[in-house]
């Protein structure tokens, strides 16, 4: 029988069951875009930039009573072990539709009719959660861009392993035989969810467990998030 991953309680990377791997975010990294956040969820790597509100090309995209987003979702070549071939695929045009669904309903978009706001996502290094540690960022960039939302979106997965509800899985983990993994995007402030996916088999009270752990997990990455706003606004007016 192969080796478990999870022994008494501890991961291979030796975090606890419900701990994220190490956060780091910062806000304005990008000079040439209007907002912009860079994310690491341990070894996973973003960097999101926003642009706009804009004018909306081509036109007859354009809506009459609010803005639309434009999402981007893209894995550069050296982001995997095998150089991924480049350019926009299936998964990343499906990602950027879920990211954009878990966005928009906190933007005020009535506040901007015939306009269009850019959300461009590029994946530096992947080791799983890349769509979680995505929406983490367009997050932050889209109020470093002084976006009006309703809040902060959060968000990060949990899912099983080897029988163990887990948070923030890596990329082994998520490769075991038994495991699932529910990304999860939250408007912390209220713990209104905003994304949920998920593939494979679980029970009831597994997703139930699942959920609520992601809910903490939003809650601690809100926090980081929003001190990497007052850091960038620090730096802006010292
Ligand atoms: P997420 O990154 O949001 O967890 P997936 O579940 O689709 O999304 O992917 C899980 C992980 O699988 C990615 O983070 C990455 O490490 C790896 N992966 C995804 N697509 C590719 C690819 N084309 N080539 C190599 N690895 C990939």
């Amino acid at each position: 029988m192969s080796e478990k991953l999870i022994n008494k309680g501890i991961r291979p990377d030796g975090r606890k069951l419900d701990e994220i791997r190490p956060l780091k975010i910062k806000a304005g990294v990008v000079d040439r875009a209007d907002g912009s956040a860079y994310v690491e969820f341990g070894t996973t790597k973003v960097i999101s930039a926003v642009y706009g509100p804009k004018k909306v090309h081509p036109r007859h995209m354009e809506k009459s009573k609010k803005a639309i987003l434009k999402v981007r979702y893209n894995m550069i070549p050296f982001s995997v072990y095998d150089r991924k071939r480049p350019g926009y695929d299936k998964r990343s045009v499906e990602i950027a539709k879920v990211v954009s669904e878990a966005l928009e309903n906190v933007i005020f978009l009535e506040e901007f009719p015939k306009s269009a706001i850019d959300i461009d996502m590029e994946i530096i290094q992947a080791d799983a959660g890349t769509r979680v540690a995505a929406i983490t960022a367009a997050s932050v960039a889209l109020a470093d861009a002084g976006i009006p939302m309703r809040g902060l979106i959060s968000s990060v997965a949990a899912g099983r392993v080897e029988g163990n509800i887990v948070l923030d899985l890596t990329k082994e983990e998520e490769d075991a035989s038994d495991a699932i993994d529910l990304p999860v995007a939250m408007l912390a402030r209220t713990g209104e969810i905003t994304l949920l996916q998920m593939d494979g088999d679980a029970s009831v009270d597994e997703i139930e467990k699942i959920v609520r752990m992601t809910e903490k997990g939003c809650k601690d990455i809100e926090k980081i998030q929003g001190k990497a706003l007052i850091e960038k606004y620090n730096a802006n007016t010292a």
